[in-house]
């Protein structure tokens, strides 16, 4: 028996992990792998600055001082005790803050508290603070981007393009590029779960990802625009669904100047607005950058009773979240996809939830799926049947509520 802890031991601290995705999910699969003892795992992302994916932050310069615009996620929620686990560490860190806004919704012209939230947190320096506190002890690449990978059925290994041999891969991202990687990767059980329609609206019979594009713009006022609240999501609008104030939300962690009136906003657009003004993320024409801009602005204007009184931004930036929210989410009890034949993993929002808590819960399970493995302990795979239930939250911002897990720094 002890032989066997033994070389279970060697064989989890020698086992090497590709994990192509550094949002949440992957990071957090990366960190609890870490924490089981396989220290093998390297994340590959994209991200130009840093590994976060959708949970990132933009820095500007806009008349000489620098200012952060979260410009994907606004804040998150805790309902699980297992994501609890991973805020307190956030938070013992310094990375995440409670927000205490006013946040809530925007409907008739008229601003109402959310009296279902019962905590939100943000992160210190804007929301990339979180995946910053997270890959702060991980072996990440990036910017990289992985084109190509394949199972060699010989040697039991995933081929990592030019980055080599692994013993296990996981995909930790959604949307074209996955369902493109696994393409050609000899594992068509789990390439069917990745194939992806993009939409505004969910097709039932459809047993396929559904993925909505969003617009987003970031926009600098001048002076504040003393609104009474500091982010609010939007019913009623055809185009805009959320507004938040990001001055007001980092303010208190000494992130703007008290000097300083500059006052920054993220503006989304709704789902199907999204849609009626999708063009290729990579290439955004000039024009359609222009046009989306001043329709968000002048519901922006509308929404909060301001047009006329409305002061000309010092910063306008618009950008196209193509892959943005899962409509639906696979239907599993594992929270993960684990194909214990071929060594790969799926973890991501659409396995739990669309949310951080959703990306964090689905990288744990996977991570703990794939030491379980190692140790011979569990060889079986999750189900691979591609039925996915709709995501339980029609809008952006019904994130999951937990009101037994409320959460005191102080104890
Ligand atoms: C506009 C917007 C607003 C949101 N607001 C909120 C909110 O307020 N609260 C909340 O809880 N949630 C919110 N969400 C949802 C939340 O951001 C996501 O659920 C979560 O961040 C998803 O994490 P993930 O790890 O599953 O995926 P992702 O964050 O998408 O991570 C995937 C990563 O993989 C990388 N990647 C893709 N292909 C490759 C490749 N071939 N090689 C290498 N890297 C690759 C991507 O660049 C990305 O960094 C929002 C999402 C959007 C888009």
């Amino acid at each position: 028996m002890h032989v066997l802890n033994r070389s279970n031991d060697i064989m989890q601290k020698e086992a090497t992990v590709a994990i192509i995705g550094g949002g949440i999910s992957g990071l957090v699969c990366a960190a609890r792998l870490q924490q089981l003892g396989v220290n093998g795992a390297t994340v590959f992302d994209t991200g130009q600055h840093a590994a976060g994916g959708r949970c990132s932050s933009r820095t500007v310069n806009i008349n000489g001082k620098i200012h952060i615009f979260d410009h994907s996620a606004q804040y998150f929620t805790v309902s699980d005790s297992r994501f609890a686990k991973i805020v307190s560490y956030l938070h013992s860190k310094g990375a995440v803050k409670v927000w205490n806004g006013p946040i809530g919704h925007i409907k008739n012209g008229r601003f109402e508290k959310d009296t279902n939230l019962t905590q939100a947190f943000v992160g210190i320096e804007g929301m990339r603070s979180i995946s910053n506190c997270l890959a702060s002890n991980l072996r990440i690449k990036h910017p990289t981007w992985v084109a190509n990978v394949s199972w060699d059925s010989s040697m039991k290994k995933w081929n990592v393009e030019r980055h080599g041999y692994f013993d296990y891969l996981v995909i930790a991202h959604n949307g074209k590029c996955a369902d493109k990687l696994m393409s050609g990767a000899n594992v068509p059980a789990v390439h069917r779960l990745l194939q992806v329609r993009f939409s505004d609206c969910l097709n039932l019979k459809e047993q396929k990802m559904h993925l909505c594009s969003l617009w987003v713009v970031m926009v600098a006022f001048p002076k504040s625009l003393n609104l009474s609240y500091e982010g609010a999501h939007v019913e009623d609008d055809d185009d805009i669904s959320w507004i938040g104030n990001n001055s007001a939300k980092l303010s208190k962690s000494g992130y703007s100047s008290p000097t300083d009136s500059t006052e920054c906003w993220t503006i989304f657009s709704t789902k199907q607005f999204g849609s009626a003004n999708k063009v290729s993320q990579e290439n955004i024409p000039p024009k359609k950058s222009e046009e989306v801009t001043n329709k968000l602005l002048s519901a922006f204007g509308r929404v909060t009773k301001l047009s006329s009184k409305l002061p000309p931004p010092c910063f306008t930036k618009a950008q196209l979240w193509g892959a943005a929210v899962p409509l639906n989410v696979l239907q599993t009890t594992e929270e993960c996809v684990f194909d214990g034949q071929h060594n790969v993993g799926i973890c991501g929002d659409w396995l739990v939830s669309p949310c951080i808590q959703g990306a964090a819960i689905s990288g744990l399970a996977l991570a703990e799926r794939i030491s379980k493995h190692l140790s011979g302990l569990d060889s079986s795979s999750t189900s691979l049947t591609p039925v996915f239930s709709p995501a339980n939250s029609s809008t952006l911002g019904e994130f999951p509520t937990n009101s037994s897990l409320i959460f005191n720094p102080k104890t």
